[in-house]
C-alpha cells in the first residue's frame, strides 16, 4: 500500500511573501500528520523561500510544471535538473497545461521521463472534459491519456496518478465518489496493464473541487490514496482540515 498523499496545488497564486505566510501557517500542524505525505507546490518563484520554512519538516515542496531538456536556449523553461535540487515533485499533464498552453500527452510523456531521469515525482494528471464525460467516454480518455504519456516510461516507481475531471476542477463541482472511484479502478487498471504488480506501488489520487466538506468521502474509499487540491489549498485552515481528515481516513482507520 503506498503512503497517502495530499498535495496542494497553488496554481498562480501568492507573492512570494504570502507564500511564506501560507506555508508558515500550515507547516507545524502538517507535520504532526508523518503516516501521510503533504507537498506543497507554489508558483517557481516562491519554491526557494518556501524550501526554507520546511527543510527540516517531512513536508514535500513541488512545482507545478518543467521542460523535459536539462538546459539550453529554451527562454523562460525550467528544467528537472534545476528543480530537483529544490522539490521531490512536479505536476504534469495538469489540464490548465494540455488546454491552455496545448500541451499534449506525447510532450507530457517526456517530461515525466526527464522528471524520472533526476529523481523528481511526477504527479500525472488524467482525465475528461465535460462533453467527453456527456459522451461517456472517461474510460476511453483516460486510457488513451495514460498509454501515450507513459509509453516509453518503463519505470513507473516514482510515478502519482491523479484523477482530475477537468470539468470539476475550480468549479465547485466534485465528482461524486462513486464516479471518482470508478475512474480511478479504470486508471488501476490500465496502469496495472502497462507494468503489471509494480504498479501497486502507485498512489492514485483523486482531484477536482476537494474541500474539507466533502474530502472524507473520497479518502474513505480503499482506491483513493489520496487528494490533489487547488482553490482549498490556498487557505490554511482547510487545506490542514483536508489533510487531517486524510489521516484520519486512511492512517486511523475512520
Ligand atoms: C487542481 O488545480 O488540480 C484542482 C484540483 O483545483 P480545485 O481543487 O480548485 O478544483
Amino acid at each position: 500500500m503506498p503512503k497517502p498523499v495530499v498535495v496542494g496545488n497553488w496554481k498562480m497564486n501568492t507573492t512570494i511573501g504570502e507564500a511564506v505566510e501560507l506555508v508558515s501557517r500550515v507547516k507545524d500542524s502538517l507535520e504532526d500528520l508523518l503516516d501521510i505525505e503533504t507537498v506543497l507546490c507554489p508558483p517557481f518563484v516562491s519554491l526557494a523561500s518556501v524550501s526554507k520554512v520546511i527543510s527540516s519538516s517531512s513536508i514535500k515542496l513541488g512545482a507545478q510544471n518543467m521542460y523535459h531538456e536539462d538546459q539550453g536556449a529554451y527562454t523562460g523553461e525550467i528544467s528537472a535538473k534545476m528543480l530537483q535540487e529544490l522539490c521531490d515533485y512536479v505536476i504534469l499533464g495538469h489540464s490548465e497545461r494540455r488546454r491552455i498552453f496545448n500541451e499534449d500527452d506525447e510532450f507530457i510523456g517526456r517530461k515525466i521521463q526527464s522528471a524520472l531521469n533526476v529523481g523528481l515525482r511526477p504527479i500525472l494528471c488524467v482525465g475528461e472534459d465535460s462533453t467527453q464525460r456527456e459522451m461517456g467516454d472517461v474510460e476511453a480518455i483516460v486510457t488513451r491519456q495514460l498509454q501515450q504519456s507513459l509509453q516509453s516510461i518503463s519505470e513507473p516507481n516514482n510515478l502519482v496518478i491523479a484523477y482530475e475531471p477537468v470539468w470539476a476542477i475550480g468549479t465547485g463541482m466534485a465528482a461524486t465518489p462513486d464516479d471518482a472511484s470508478a475512474a480511478i479502478a479504470a486508471i488501476r487498471r490500465v496502469v496495472y496493464e502497462l507494468y503489471g504488480p509494480t504498479s501497486e506501488e502507485i498512489p492514485f489520487l483523486y482531484g477536482g473541487s476537494v474541500t474539507s466538506t466533502n474530502v472524507s468521502q473520497f479518502v474513505e474509499i480503499p482506491n483513493i490514496d489520496g487528494v490533489l487540491v487547488g482553490s482549498a489549498s490556498l487557505i490554511a485552515r482547510e487545506f490542514l482540515d483536508i489533510a487531517f481528515r486524510t489521516f484520519k481516513a486512511k492512517v486511523k482507520g475512520n
